[in-house]
């Protein structure tokens, strides 16, 4: 068989930022609200006046430890911040504080779910940061303007960095990492990981070489891939530019790369030799860090059941397919709506359908939050619902219907099939009129029938759903118009 890459294989390790959910900044009280007027969330601390001290903040820090241990890593019992050195206008103090030799934690791994395979990534590791600030490029009448603004609201966020090995071989595989890291964080509450607000961000190191081959390529660093379709695509592409420059008998260089979504490929964005040297060394106002075994003991019991267990159950357990548990269990709410209405039903299969299929509909057209949803449509709302499609008091094509006015009303679905007269009609006697009627006004369709098309058939049926609001039970409608027909 053929691989893409010909000869070669790839190999990707990649840095994800991610911020964490706190309502302060990590060393000082301001808030983190996202969308704040530009500037309104700062203080002499974040941004970087002289003789100002950082405080750690202990729920940053717990966050931390959280999704660490979330992470299957090793807890450092002792932690301790550093200044990474570098001039840049959206860095006030002219550093970052980060964490360089003593990270809180390292040597874990993640598995996620890839495309016919298991996809196991071992994660090198995970420490805490401070965001730097934005810069701001206003647009003049004649193009960019001659200044840039800077805005601080963003420094001293707390960010987790979270560092894999380089064990992704294929942009796929690197898709499913992030989509199940993704799914970890906001299970665990660590992250809303909301990439158009920057909370998520992510920097890929690629490299290619000959397959089988023990010696690692020469690598680049792609930056600016803000979204999980971006990364898949620069990774694709950079991956077919470094063979290409291989095969032409060239090298590839160390270099940092960025992403032009807009033309498609990456770009230099600067050479190993114009890299930063961070000139590294402890923060001298920042006190060293001590977690005890009981404290971390204390945070890995508040963990909740991660999204591959839970799919794992769902398929074991409530007999829904690998497809259907992974729909269900990518938002923790959305899992926690089917579990609560599953309680309440024998048949989760069935109303498994109905949140996948019709109800992710509604929310989507309604722009309907899943955080809200028990809220708006209380479970027993939806069982009711799906009981009265089931027991055959109206047709599942009414219960769509059903659904939409339960969402809008907020009223009792059965209330709505009694005072809208919407209960099906299982009647011959009061479906056959119907069924004449259709087959006397379609007469084209009903010579293509009998002269042997039968998809015409289908027209006709639903002529006769038509008719009846879609309150007529197709089994009978089928039935009746096949006696009519001569079928
Ligand atoms: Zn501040």
């Amino acid at each position: 068989m053929s691989h893409p890459l010909g000869e070669y294989e790839l190999v990707i390790g990649l840095e994800t930022h991610v911020q964490l959910k706190t309502a302060t900044k990590l060393f000082c009280g301001c808030a983190t609200r996202f969308g704040a007027e530009p500037n309104s969330q700062v203080c002499p601390i974040c941004t970087g006046m002289p003789g100002m001290l950082p405080v750690l903040n202990r729920h940053a820090y717990e966050l931390g430890v959280r999704a660490a241990l979330a992470l299957h890593c090793e807890i450092a019992p002792f932690t301790k911040f550093d200044r990474k050195n570098y001039f840049y206008p959206d860095l006030p103090k002219s550093y970052q504080i980060s964490q360089f030799d003593v990270p809180i934690s390292k040597n874990g791994w993640l598995e996620a779910a890839g495309e016919g395979h298991t996809v196991r990534v071992r994660i090198h590791r995970a420490h805490l940061e401070e965001d730097a600030g934005k810069l701001l490029h206003p647009e003049s009448p004649v193009g960019r303007a001659d200044y840039s603004l800077v805005d601080f609201n963003r420094s001293g966020v707390p960010l987790l960095e979270i560092v894999t090995e380089p064990d992704l071989t294929t942009p796929a595989d690197a898709h499913a990492y992030l989509t199940e890291l993704k799914q970890v964080l906001q299970y665990t509450g660590i992250s809303d990981c909301d990439m158009e607000k920057g909370s998520l961000r992510c920097d890929a190191n690629v490299s290619v070489r000959l397959r089988g081959a023990t010696v690692l390529g020469t690598k680049t660093e792609i930056k600016n891939l803000n979204s999980f379709k971006f990364i898949v695509k620069a990774l694709e592409h950079e991956s077919e530019r470094q063979i290409r420059v291989l095969e032409g008998g060239g090298r590839v260089v160390q270099e940092t790369r960025l992403w032009d979504p807009v033309v498609g490929e990456t770009r230099v964005m600067r050479s190993k030799e114009e890299a930063h040297d961070y000139r590294s060394f402890p923060d001298p106002d920042l006190q060293p860090f001590v977690i005890t075994a009981e404290e971390v003991e204390r945070i890995r019991r508040t963990l909740p059941e991660m999204p591959a267990a839970r799919r794992r159950r769902f398929v074991e357990s409530s007999g829904l397919t690998e497809r259907d548990a992974e729909i269900l269990t990518a938002d923790r709410a959305i899992a926690d709506y089917f579990e609560a209405c599953a309680a309440l039903h024998a048949a989760p299969k069935l109303l498994a359908n109905w949140v996948i299929g019709e109800l992710r509909k509604e929310m989507n057209e309604r722009h309907l939050e899943a955080e809200s949803l028990a809220e708006k449509l209380p479970p027993a709302r939806l069982v009711e619902l799906a009981r009265l499609v089931e027991d055959g008091k109206i047709t599942r094509l009414v219960g769509k219907d059903v659904l939409a006015e339960v969402l809008t009303s907020g009223a009792a679905a059965g209330r709505i099939v009694a005072d809208k007269g919407l209960a099906q009609i299982a009647d011959a006697g009061a479906l056959e009129p119907l069924v004449d009627k259709v087959i006397a006004a379609n007469g084209k369709t009903v010579a293509d029938y009998r002269a042997g098309k039968k998809p015409a058939l289908a027209a006709l049926i639903g002529q006769v759903m038509r008719e009846t609001k879609g309150k007529a039970n197709a089994p009978l409608v089928t039935k009746l118009l096949q006696d009519r027909l001569g079928a």
